[in-house]
C-alpha cells in the first residue's frame, strides 16, 4: 500500500530502506522497553510502516513484558495469516486501518491493488483469535466521506470499535490541505443516534460515543488538539525517541545502547528528555516552520 495521505508513491517508491545495522535489533528494543517499565510505562504499540512486514515480529512480541498492554496498528493485509500467532505471542489488541468498504475508494485512498475483503478477513481472524479489535478510518474530503456511515454500519453487532481520524498534516509529503479535513463534528453529523461517553483514561486520543451497543471514537487532532494530555513517546526503527508525532527531530538512544548503557541510564535519559518536552504542535500549527518527520518513520 502507498496510502495517499501517508506514503504517497511519488515520494516513497524507490526510497532507500535503512540497512540492518542501522535499525535496532529486537533485543535492543526489548531492552529499551524493560528500562522504561519503572518509569510507569503501561502500553506499547507496534506500528510503522507496516509492522507485519518485519520478519519474525511475533518473536519480538514474545520478548516484551506481559504486564504491559501490547497493541499493534496494521493495514491488515497479512493479519489473517498472523492473527493466531500474534495472540499466542502475547499481543492483546490490534488496530486495523480501513478507510473504505468499496473497492474503488479503498484502492484510491491506499494507492493499492489490494481489496477491503482481505482486510475484513484479517479483522475476523483477529477476533476469532481473541484479540480486541479497533478499526481506524481516516476520512479525507473528496475521497471517502461516504464511508463514514458504511463503516460504522458494517461493524454493528460486533465488538469492533470504529475510530474516525481527521486527515492530519503529519510529515511533509502528503499534500495536506485544511480544505480536505473532515472534522469530527462533520463526521458526527453523518451518523445518527450518537451519545458521548467518558474517556477511559487521561490521554485517551479518541473522543468516545455510543451508538446503540456500538462504540465509536473520533480522533480530532486538527479541530480539537489534545497536546496537553498527550502521554505518547515514539521510538523509530533506528532508535530515536520522538516526543511528538509532528516533531522534526528525535533523541538518539541507539548510540547510548551501543556504548553499553544499562537500564537505569536509559531510563534517566528518557526521563530527562520527557520532562523537558514542550511540544504542542497541534495547538501551535500556524507558527511551526521546521520540517516534520514522516509518520511512516515514527509510527502513527
Ligand atoms: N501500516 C500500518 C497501518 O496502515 O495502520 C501502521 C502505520 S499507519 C502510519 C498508522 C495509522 O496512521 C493508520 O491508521 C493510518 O491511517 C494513520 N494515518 C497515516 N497518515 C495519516 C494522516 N495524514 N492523517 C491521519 N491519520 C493518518
Amino acid at each position: 500500500m502507498r496510502c495517499r495521505y501517508c506514503m504517497p508513491r511519488e515520494h516513497f517508491d524507490g526510497h532507500e530502506f535503512l540497512s540492518r545495522e542501522e535499525i535496532l535489533t529486537y533485543e535492543e528494543l526489548a531492552f529499551v522497553v524493560e528500562s522504561l517499565v519503572p518509569l510507569g510505562l503501561q502500553k506499547i504499540r507496534l506500528t510503522g510502516g507496516e509492522p507485519l512486514l518485519r520478519r519474525d515480529v511475533c518473536d519480538f512480541i514474545k520478548m516484551l513484558p506481559k504486564e504491559l498492554d501490547l497493541a499493534m496498528t496494521t493495514n491488515g493485509l497479512l493479519l489473517e495469516k498472523f492473527a493466531v500467532e500474534l495472540a499466542e505471542s502475547g499481543l492483546d489488541r490490534v488496530t486495523v486501518s480501513l478507510d473504505a468498504l468499496d473497492v474503488e475508494t479503498f484502492q484510491a485512498m491506499g494507492d493499492t491493488k489490494e481489496t477491503p475483503e482481505t482486510v475484513l478477513r484479517g479483522i475476523e481472524a483477529a477476533r476469532l483469535a481473541g484479540l480486541k479489535v479497533k478499526v481506524n478510518a481516516v476520512i479525507r474530503a473528496g475521497y471517502n466521506e461516504h464511508s463514514v456511515e458504511k463503516i460504522a454500519e458494517r461493524f454493528i453487532g460486533t465488538d469492533v470499535i470504529v475510530r474516525y481520524i481527521e486527515f492530519m498534516d503529519v510529515g511533509e509529503t502528503n499534500s495536506w490541505d485544511n480544505g480536505e479535513v473532515i472534522t469530527g463534528e462533520m463526521m458526527r453529523s453523518m451518523l445518527e443516534n450518537l451519545s458521548p461517553i467518558e474517556p477511559n483514561h487521561i490521554g485517551e486520543v479518541a473522543n468516545r460515543y455510543k451508538r446503540g451497543t456500538q462504540e465509536i471514537g473520533f480522533i480530532e487532532s486538527v479541530s480539537k488538539p489534545f497536546c496537553g494530555d498527550c502521554n505518547r513517546a515514539r521510538i523509530s526503527a533506528d532508535g530515536s525517541l520522538y516526543t511528538c508525532l509532528f516533531a522534526s527531530k528525535g533523541n538518539d538512544l541507539k548510540s547510548m545502547l551501543r556504548m553499553g548503557a544499562n537500564k537505569s541510564q536509559i531510563a534517566d535519559a528518557v526521563r530527562n528528555i520527557w520532562s523537558k518536552r514542550d511540544d504542542a504542535y497541534s495547538e501551535t500549527r500556524g507558527k511551526f516552520s521546521s520540517e516534520k518527520v514522516e509518520m511512516s518513520f515514527i509510527g502513527g
